[in-house]
């Protein structure tokens, strides 16, 4: 006797294989059979007839944690089939720290995961993660957060770490990857992980990858350049000998050439969202001395005189020569509510200011963010080559980089995987859906090793979407972000359905999934 089968549809199971005509059998929480069940005993039958019967999606990098919990856009990423998230991304995380600490890293991440009424008192892995399930719609893989492991050895210290502070960092890393983490995420621009050095980093990378997790980095591109920190993490690969995977990013003529040289220095992936604009805060601007110590640090150096100079001018610099390579930086997010919607610039001139004025009194007003969208340069004909080149590539999976707060999100956020079926399949025929299905579900849970997620087998969990691939499309747009995708009729987690003719159903089944044993 099934839980529920679903009946008549089209499997494309994740593999990558061609599709096929299957039913399947769910039965407590897992797929247990998949093939011609049309005469199944069966609690629930679900006619799948003319519909996609794929996996649940797995978003590798994605800043869903707390809207997952109700405190921001909880259902913005499960609308669009995504049934697997990813803590921590960017090295965001703010467990096992002591209650200050945490609070203050959880200041400095808040333009990721928006004015959220949480006070974070995780003191150890357990009580973080025990959070998460039977209160979420979707499950959630953890990932042990660079930010916080660092912070927790050795504080804001804007310098390498000790032997010491390094074999504390090893032991919060082991303790993360005891409780199943997948990866150790890295967010190389951020504090206070941007003062790792390649020492820490190769260091680290190897208590992962003697584990079996994968090192998981936002690179050093702000600091270093895309090309250094694209060689930086090659390097990290070659010399710890653990698989890396490079988020948010893209195929260009800067990475086209290191993604072919790739292979033969170490194990590479990544992943993209797809679109021609990154969003991150307006801190990321300043240069790396001004960010150390997080938002207090900055709140006191502004009261500096000599150094409100100093960020002033820096700021100056870094909008105007972004503005001049015709970059262009939206508001999305900010603590009043103020110039939603308005560039950078454009808030700065209807004030009558300079941009480092006006940036030096967003991060005095706005404490503790600002958050932005960043157009990256280019027209139509660059965006599209990109998307081409990206979307083609053998190393590149699919992973939103969603934030889930604010008036004007990204429109990744509500949109990415739905706009990979739209345009990427449907659309520009760049993918078949087969391949398209693969870069968002297995492909991601085999290179990370999750616990039989992923694709559709027997004994995985019952995580799986049904959509209608001739309709299946995001709607969210840089005017319009929070419009929702359309064309996913429902999506089930852990056999439960949470997403039923595109409403949430307000069903909470997620669970923790963790890294596969390795005698498993
Ligand atoms: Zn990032």
């Amino acid at each position: 006797m099934f839980d529920t089968v679903i009946l008549g549809g089209t499997v494309v199971d994740g593999t990558g294989a061609p599709r096929r005509r299957a039913d399947v059998g769910i039965r407590d929480g897992r797929v247990e059979a998949i093939g011609s069940l049309p005469d199944a005993d069966a609690r629930a039958r679900l006619d799948a007839s003319g519909l996609i019967v794929a996996p649940g999606f797995v978003d590798t990098h994605v800043h869903s944690e707390i809207a997952l919990l109700g405190h921001g856009y909880r259902f913005g990423s499960v609308l669009q089939g995504v049934t697997t998230h990813f803590t921590s991304p960017d090295g965001f995380g703010w467990a096992p720290l002591p209650p200050e600490l945490a609070h203050e890293l959880w200041q400095t991440t808040l333009f990721a995961v928006g004015h959220a009424p949480i006070v974070p008192h995780w003191r150890t892995i357990d009580s973080y993660l025990s959070v998460f399930p039977g209160n979420t719609p979707v499950n959630i893989a953890p990932q042990a957060p660079h930010c916080a492991i660092r912070l927790g050895a050795m504080g804001w210290a804007g310098r390498a770490a000790t032997e010491g502070e390094l074999e504390a960092m090893k032991g919060m890393l082991e303790a993360w990857l005891d409780a199943g983490a997948v990866a150790i995420s890295l967010g190389l621009d951020y504090q206070p992980s941007a003062f790792a050095d390649l020492r820490e980093l190769v260091a680290l990378a190897k208590v992962a990858g003697g584990r079996g997790a994968v090192y998981n980095a936002h690179i050093r591109n702000n600091i270093l350049g895309r090309e250094g920190a694209w060689r930086e993490t090659l390097e990290i690969g070659r010399r710890s000998g653990t698989p890396v995977h490079i988020a948010h990013e893209y195929v260009n003529e800067v990475t086209e050439p290191l993604l072919d040289a790739a292979p033969a220095i170490c194990d590479l992936s990544f992943e993209s969202y797809l679109y021609p604009a990154g969003s991150t805060h307006l801190q990321f601007a300043l240069p790396t001395w001004a960010q150390q110590g997080g938002q207090r640090a900055l709140r006191a150096r502004l009261e500096d005189p000599v150094q409100r100079r100093q960020i002033r001018d820096a700021m100056q610099q870094a909008l105007s020569t972004s503005v001049a390579s015709g970059t262009r930086q939206v508001i999305a997010a900010n603590r009043t509510g103020r110039y939603i919607g308005m560039t950078l610039d454009e808030a700065a001139a209807a004030e009558g200011e300079m941009l480092g004025d006006f940036a030096v009194r967003m991060f005095e007003e706005e404490e503790p963010y600002v958050l932005t969208i960043n157009h990256r340069p280019g027209g139509p004909e660059v965006h599209d080559r990109m998307v081409e080149l990206t979307a083609r590539h053998p190393l590149m999976m699919v992973a939103s980089d969603g934030i889930y707060h604010g008036p004007h999100p990204h429109p990744r956020a509500l949109g990415c995987h739905a706009r990979v079926l739209r345009m990427v399949v449907r659309e520009r025929k760049l993918l078949s859906l087969e391949q398209a299905v693969h870069k968002m579900t297995g492909m991601p849970a085999e290179r990370f090793h999750l616990d039989r997620r992923g694709m559709l087998k027997p004994g995985y969990g019952a995580d799986i979407v049904l959509f209608d691939e001739a309709t299946v499309a995001d709607r969210s747009t840089w005017d319009e972000p929070l419009l929702e995708p359309v064309g996913i009729r429902r999506v089930l987690v852990n056999g439960e359905t949470v997403i039923e003719d595109g409403r949430p159903t307000g069903k909470l089944p997620g669970r923790i999934v963790t890294r596969q044993s390795r005698s498993a």
